[in-house]
């Protein structure tokens, strides 16, 4: 690891559901990340992956009865898996600010849209008085580029468009001036003319802020837009990562290769997300470049270059050492 400090640190995390059966379904299992201060990285993986129950871990948001099984999980120097609640609310928005997936949750529809947007900069007690909160809520809107905050900050969440609705979201994540934003396919519901504004909007921030961004996102052309460094998620697993360059010039792992030229083959819908830790490569069904090695033993991820990992036999021959 270099010198520089990280304010996301994931290591081999692992997650899993209870199945009615008493085994545990493993979501995530071997996903590796690390975000350091100011840095933009984007998680790119397709649905289902395990983008947004990484997020929610890190945040120690896992939803019940989803439960960490392994790993290593910092955020800000601090052990997500040890720290007690009254901790982790410290952090949660003070420290992180979260962008969830899903824009029509990120507001409750019968509450005016000042009091939430200001929720975690209250909460915090950045701000104290309701003229406070409600002035704070007021420049955030204004801040991520919505028009008439004054009158926005009196709205109901359905009187706002879906564009206007996310920003109003992101406004929300900001109140409490956090040092990382997390940010959950904080595009996938709008139109391509919002998408590219949201993305350039999330940029700006970033900069004007000094932030560092976790931009989570099923679509790698648009990671490659903003991304300093990139992670690639495949069933639940980090199968690369590297600075954004490397990555995208010389995708290693045939899952970002097959990302970046617009096909991969079809999951088979097996299973091998149940059970123990698996025992082979996740990607070896679908991999046009398969060997029989692939499905006998499960690569590690093991550095390839500078920065640069790689979870494929084509690159090393390291092993994941057996959990079970
Ligand atoms: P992504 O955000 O990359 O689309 P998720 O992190 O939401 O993926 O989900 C990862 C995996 O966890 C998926 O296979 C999904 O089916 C599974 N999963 C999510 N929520 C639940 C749940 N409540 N019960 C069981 N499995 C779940
Ligand atoms: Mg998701």
């Amino acid at each position: 690891m270099n010198g520089v400090s990280a304010i996301v640190e994931i290591e081999n995390l692992a997650a899993a559901f209870p199945a009615a059966d008493g085994t545990q379904q493993r979501v995530l299992d071997g996903v590796n990340l690390r975000v350091e201060e100011g840095q933009t990285v984007a998680v790119v993986g397709e649905s289902g992956s395990g983008k947004s129950m990484t997020a929610l871990a890190l945040l120690g948001l896992l939803p019940p009865p989803a439960r960490v099984l392994g790993g290593r999980l910092r955020l800000g120097g601090v052990d997500i898996r040890s720290a007690p609640e009254h901790e982790l609310q410290g952090l949660r928005g003070r420290l992180a600010g979260l962008v969830q997936q899903d824009p029509a949750a990120a507001f409750d529809p019968v509450r005016r849209l000042w009091p939430q947007v200001s929720e975690a900069a209250t909460r915090h007690r950045v701000v104290r008085t309701r003229t406070e909160r409600r002035a704070l809520a007021e420049r955030l809107l204004a801040e991520v580029g919505l028009d008439d905050p004054e009158g926005l900050a009196g709205a109901f969440a359905h009187q706002l468009s879906g564009g206007q609705r996310q920003r109003a979201a992101i406004a929300a994540a900001l109140s409490a001036g956090p040092r990382l934003l997390v940010a959950d396919e904080p595009t996938s519901a709008l139109d391509s003319v919002s998408q590219a504004a949201v993305l350039h909007l999330l940029a700006r921030l970033r900069d004007g802020r000094g932030l560092a961004l976790l931009l989570i996102t099923h679509d790698l052309r648009l990671a490659a837009g903003v991304a300093e460094h990139i992670v690639i998620l495949h069933a639940g697993e980090t199968v690369e990562r590297g600075p954004r360059p490397e990555v995208l010039d010389r995708p290693a792992h045939p899952y970002t290769g097959g990302l970046l030229a617009g096909h991969v083959a079809p999951r088979d819908g097996g299973s091998d997300g149940d059970g123990p830790t698996r025992t082979a490569c996740g990607f070896a069904p679908r991999c046009p470049r398969v060997m029989a090695r692939c499905r006998e033993a499960r690569p590690a991820l093991a550095p390839l270059e500078d920065r640069r990992d790689v979870r494929c036999f084509l690159w090393s021959d390291a092993t994941e050492p057996s959990r079970d």
